[in-house]
């Protein structure tokens, strides 16, 4: 199972969807399409099972 997300670039602030998986639970890193930036994803689980991801510059 996975869930999109939309998060928004740290660095250009570009909207873009993340596809998330249970497996991505904690941080990971990514760069970002748009800039090539690179981005620390942090993805927690909500109470319904659903993923949620926070953005911060790496
Ligand atoms: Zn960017």
């Amino acid at each position: 199972m996975t869930d999109s997300v939309q998060v928004q670039c740290p660095w250009c602030h570009e909207w873009q969807w993340l596809w998330l998986a249970v497996d991505d639970l904690g941080e990971m890193v990514q760069d970002c399409e748009v800039c090539c930036r690179p981005w620390v994803v942090l993805v927690a689980q909500n109470p319904d099972g659903t993923l949620r991801a926070s953005v911060q510059r790496s």
